[in-house]
């Protein structure tokens, strides 16, 4: 058998619902001990457990943009310094999101890959205004593209779903993120592929991606 390589370093990048957290789940399927390293993720526990970070956070996620650079550098060169990372690598699902924090992760680590993830505005806007959550164990659903096996029932804790939806995912605030996301976009692209870093995947349809497939796309 082939063995895989121990460690990977990627970065998705991709506009808001491109599916980062999706495809994330899928090269844990490959690389089951590789940290996801979701900087999305880690303001909303933060707010949840209503920490000092959590509530500056708030200021910004509430209206679409950008926590400023220092915090979010700060929070992630802390989590990417812990022994899983010097172990496994990571994969980073949501930074850098400005050239400021792409030079900043340059001087934290080196990075294998720079995945970028392709999509359609139309395609993004069904999975954002779609998007739910177990409120018990957090899976997340869609109610066009990803409904539960069983209507009403969550796939993975078998919990009754009671819905939640992220207070940012409505259309006001989305078209702020996509914005965001396109006036930031070009120079990280720009800084990665000069880099010889950056490779670009089709994600409209990443759920049909196999194993195998997973394990081109990361070279291991
Ligand atoms: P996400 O779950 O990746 O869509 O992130 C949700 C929100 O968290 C964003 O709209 C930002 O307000 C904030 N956020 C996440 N990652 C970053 C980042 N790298 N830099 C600044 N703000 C971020």
């Amino acid at each position: 058998m082939i063995k895989l390589k121990s460690k990977v370093r990627v970065v998705l990048f991709g506009p808001p619902g491109s599916g980062k957290g999706t495809f994330s789940s899928q090269i844990k399927k490959v690389l089951p001990d590789i940290p996801h390293i979701s900087t999305g993720d880690i303001f909303r526990e933060n707010l949840k457990n209503e920490t000092p970070l959590g509530l500056k956070a708030k200021e910004y996620m509430d209206k679409g943009e950008l926590v400023p650079d220092e915090v979010t550098i700060d929070m992630v060169g802390d989590r990417l310094s812990k022994e899983d990372v010097k172990e496994h690598g990571f994969i980073l699902d949501g930074f850098p999101r400005t050239l400021t924090q792409t030079e900043a992760l340059t001087e934290i680590t080196e990075i294998d890959l720079f995945l970028l993830l392709d999509v359609s505005r139309d395609i993004i806007t069904k999975r954002i205004l779609g998007r739910y959550s177990c409120k018990n164990c957090g899976e997340i659903y869609n109610i066009y593209t990803l409904p539960p096996k069983t209507e009403g029932i969550c796939d993975k804790c078998g919990a009754e779903i009671k819905f939640e939806q992220r207070s940012d995912d409505n259309e006001e605030t989305l078209k702020n993120r996509l914005d965001t996301y396109e006036k930031n976009a070009k120079p990280i692209i720009k800084y990665y592929k000069k880099k010889k870093l950056m490779r670009k995947i089709n994600a409209e349809n990443t759920l049909e991606l196999t194993e195998k497939d997973i394990k081109k796309i990361l070279e291991v």
